[in-house]
Parts: C-alpha cells; sequence; structure tokens
C-alpha cells in the first residue's frame, strides 16, 4: 500500500470499498434468487443423550447450493442476509422447511425426535414471530412439542421486554427453547431465571479446549451446574473425542453434538443414518 501518496491511497481504499459494496450487492441479489429458485437447503446434525447414546433430537443447519459456487455454509451468507434483512424471508423458509421434514421423518415411522431451528436476532424481534411459528405448526402438522427454538444471547441486548412477550407467546405454544453458543455473548443470568428457556447449549469453544489446561474446562463445569440448578438441560456442541464425551458426561451435562456421533448430513441421509441407527437394539 502507497504511503505518501495520500490522495492515491485515498482513492485506492475508495476502489477497494466499491469492490467489496458491489460483491455484497451482488451476493445479495444472488441470494434473492436463491430464495426463488430453492437453491437454498438444510442439514440435520444428530443430538444425542450422552448417558445413553440414544438420538432425541437434530440441529437444522442452513446450506446454499450456489449454482457457480458450490455449497456455501452459513457464514458466508448469513452475515449478508442480516444486513440486508433477507434473513427474514430465509427464516421463515427454514422454519417451515424443518418443521415440515421433521413431520415428514415422524410419518415415515422414525421415532420422534426434537428439531432444533436458528433464529437470528433480527428475526426473533418480529413483534410478529410467535404467529409466524403457529403458522409453521399448523400448515405442517408438527406438534409445538417437537420444535426448538434456538436463540443467541445477542437476542437478550434487543428490547428486553418484547423479548419477554415472544418467549412467553412462544412457551404457550409449547414450543420449546434454548440458548445457543452460551457463554460467548451477553450473558447475564437474570434473564435465565426471568426467561423460559429449557436448554443451554455450551459453546463449541469451551469443549475444544477442555482438555488443553485452559479456563474453558472451568467455564463448561459452571455452565453445567448452574443449567442443572435452574433445572434446565444442557447440550454440549463441537464433541470431537471421545475423551471430551466421558468428560462432559462425567460432569452431568446431558446431551451432545458434533463431529464424533455425525456430521451434519442432508435430509435423505440423515433419514438413513437414524434408521440404521434406531433398529440397533
Ligand atoms: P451453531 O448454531 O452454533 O451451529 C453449530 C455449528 O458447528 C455448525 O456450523 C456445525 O456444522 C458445526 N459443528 C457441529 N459439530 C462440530 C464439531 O464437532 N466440530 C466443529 N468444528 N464444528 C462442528 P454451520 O452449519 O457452518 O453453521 C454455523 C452457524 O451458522 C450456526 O452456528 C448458526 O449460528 C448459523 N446458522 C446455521 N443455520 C442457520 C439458520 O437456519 N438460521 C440462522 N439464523 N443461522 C443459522
Ligand atoms: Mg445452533
Ligand atoms: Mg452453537
Ligand atoms: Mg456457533
Amino acid at each position: 500500500r502507497a504511503k505518501n501518496a495520500g490522495g492515491n491511497t485515498f482513492r485506492f481504499h475508495k476502489a477497494e470499498m466499491q469492490q467489496r459494496v458491489s460483491r455484497v450487492l451482488q451476493l445479495e441479489n444472488a441470494l434473492h434468487r436463491a430464495l426463488r429458485n430453492d437453491e437454498l437447503l438444510l442439514h440435520f446434525q444428530p443430538q444425542l443423550q450422552l448417558t445413553s447414546n440414544a438420538v432425541i433430537g437434530c440441529e437444522a443447519l442452513i446450506r446454499w447450493q450456489h449454482p457457480e459456487m458450490g455449497l456455501l455454509s452459513p457464514a458466508e451468507f448469513i452475515p449478508i442476509a442480516e444486513e440486508s434483512r433477507l434473513i427474514l424471508p430465509m427464516g421463515d423458509w427454514v422454519l417451515q422447511a424443518a418443521a415440515s421434514q421433521c413431520k415428514a421423518w415422524q410419518q415415515a415411522g422414525l421415532p420422534p425426535i426434537v428439531m432444533a431451528v436458528n433464529v437470528s436476532a433480527l428475526q426473533f424481534s418480529q413483534p410478529d414471530f410467535a404467529q409466524r411459528v403457529d403458522r409453521v405448526l399448523q400448515i405442517t402438522g408438527l406438534d409445538a412439542c417437537w420444535l426448538e427454538i434456538e436463540l443467541t444471547e445477542s437476542v437478550m441486548a434487543e428490547d428486553p421486554e418484547r423479548v419477554i412477550v415472544t418467549i412467553q407467546q412462544l412457551h404457550g405454544l409449547g414450543v420449546r427453547l434454548s440458548i445457543d453458543d452460551f457463554g460467548t455473548g451477553y450473558s447475564s443470568l437474570a434473564y435465565l431465571k426471568r426467561f423460559s428457556i429449557h436448554k443451554l447449549k455450551i459453546d463449541q469453544s469451551f469443549v475444544r479446549d477442555l482438555m488443553t489446561g485452559t479456563h474453558s474446562a472451568s467455564i463448561a463445569e459452571a455452565i453445567i451446574s448452574m443449567s442443572r440448578s435452574l433445572g434446565l438441560s444442557t447440550i454440549a456442541e463441537g464433541i470431537e473425542t471421545q475423551e471430551q464425551a466421558q468428560w462432559l458426561t462425567g460432569r452431568g451435562c446431558d446431551q451432545g453434538q458434533g463431529y464424533l456421533f455425525s456430521k451434519p448430513m442432508p435430509a435423505a441421509q440423515f433419514q438413513h443414518w437414524f434408521g440404521a441407527k434406531s433398529q440397533q437394539p
């Protein structure tokens, strides 16, 4: 980068910025098209009871099958979707697709499991969010008890009064609620008591460093014991090794999710995997 050329540097930055803006606009346009053309899809990752290894749920994780760029992960397009508010129609699509998949598996004779769906703060703060969820349940015929909404701590930083109303409405519908990436954000412990949350998800950064002598083990242990004393269940995400699973089970963590058990899978593969697993004695 040129040091002693103020004017040029400015032009350089300007060009760079224009490039970035046009890339974002391009992706944003492509994302509009993706929503219309069915380019979005869900992968599903199993959630297991750690003591029995029984599958009790799965998490729906969005992917974008881009015609030229291939399969894109959420990190590559969720930020653009949020900035452009496309996350709202996209979030509606995810809810509908996940609920209808959950119902379809039940109808196919698989043991019923909970479907966990990620909801962004912007989506959750829509005044009619609970009605939207209710409509999806009506349309798909899924019983509310099989749907779990994963919130992040950032939701709590929005308008707390509105958040409380929405949480109560969802609770009234019989939908379950969990807090994703717990321990990484705005962790007010007060809201855990005030809000009707069912489950805390220990963030994968703590799980990853569990065995490496950092503070992560102490933090994970504190989350588990707090969760238990509040009567919530706990799930650890990002479990990759047997040692991590054993450590967590030993400290009373109820559930786990991670590559040790399975990566997220397309619907057909999940159904095959789960079907085979539920046949085992
Ligand atoms: P998340 O909800 O915390 O999801 C967990 C992420 O960890 C997923 O990444 C999953 O594939 C990955 N993961 C699972 N097990 C392991 C493991 O053992 N090791 C490692 N290293 N990673 C593991 P993914 O699918 O790329 O999703 C990233 C994030 O994108 C999600 O984090 C969530 O915040 C967001 N996201 C995904 N789908 C949706 C959606 O439908 N709506 C919204 N608003 N956000 C979504
Ligand atoms: Mg999640
Ligand atoms: Mg998470
Ligand atoms: Mg995460």
